[in-house]
């Protein structure tokens, strides 16, 4: 008897096994106080949650998205066995991970700056993301389950669809986007890092918005920072070493509350 494990089944887990193993990674890191945006300290003062909870958060989480994302990938998928025979130049592929990545930043945008305008899902929805003032990676996708639904389970969907990218290259975007979002909230600066180099929406980018300062800034995520741009809820702000190791993202003008 044949088994196989269908590339729909593979997109939905894929992205689960690299968050763990991607945040692993950087656990290796995070005693490492040269490295971090914020001390050890400070993370203990400030966040607001333990990583016991977090982690148990995750996990739940990532059942309740895998259980709706196969159940969607059943509904919207086709019957034909293509993925096989598919051939793909490699601009087709290209294109369609743009597509993505713009679809799923502008959905994830437009829903992450209504969860912090609105009162009622900001205070029992968005606020548990911002728990962790002092981001870490396995702390990404700490969330509320309907934030993890409506943001990254409803947006993936919609990038998969809009993109007309297969099942098999939604395995890759998948856990790329998941790559790029655990970076996001390293809560580190390490030497060589590619996304620091190419993207400038990053670890010190996303981390002024987990500040009390930001809350109302730096929406965008996980790729671009073009929607903070176009629409003014970008705060530029430097990079800066700190004199007893490690880094500082200082705002350059902290722009008062309405
Ligand atoms: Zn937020
Ligand atoms: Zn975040």
């Amino acid at each position: 008897m044949e088994f196989k494990i269908s590339d729909e089944f593979l997109g939905t887990v894929a992205p689960l096994v690299v968050y763990w193993v991607y945040s692993g990674f950087y656990v290796l890191f995070e005693s490492n106080e040269k490295y971090r945006l914020h001390s050890k300290k400070e993370e203990d003062e400030k966040n607001l949650v333990s990583k016991r909870t977090v982690v148990k958060g995750v996990l739940l989480q990532q059942t309740i998205q895998a259980i709706v994302a196969i159940i969607l990938f059943t509904v919207t998928g086709s019957d034909e066995s293509p993925t096989m025979n598919e051939k793909h130049s490699l601009f087709d592929l290209g294109r369609q991970f743009f597509t993505a990545m713009v679809v799923l930043d502008t959905w994830q945008y437009f829903m992450h700056r209504y969860m912090h305008q609105n009162k009622f899902l900001y205070r029992h929805i968005h606020s548990l993301h911002h728990r962790l003032v002092v981001p870490y990676a396995y702390g990404a996708l700490y969330n509320h389950p309907l934030e993890g639904l409506l943001l990254d389970t409803v947006g993936g969907a919609l990038a998969f669809l809009l993109s007309g990218m297969s099942p098999r290259a939604s395995i890759f975007f998948f856990s790329f986007a998941t790559i790029k979002t655990v970076d996001d909230h390293c809560g580190l600066w390490l030497p060589g890092n590619l996304f620091h180099i190419f993207f400038r929406n990053n670890s010190a980018y996303h981390d002024v918005h987990h500040q009390l300062y930001g809350t109302k800034y730096n929406y965008s995520q996980p790729f671009f920072v073009v929607w903070d741009k176009i629409l003014g809820t970008h705060m530029p702000y430097t990079l800066e070493k700190k004199e007893n190791g490690g880094f500082e993202v200082r705002p350059v003008k902290v722009v008062k509350d309405d």
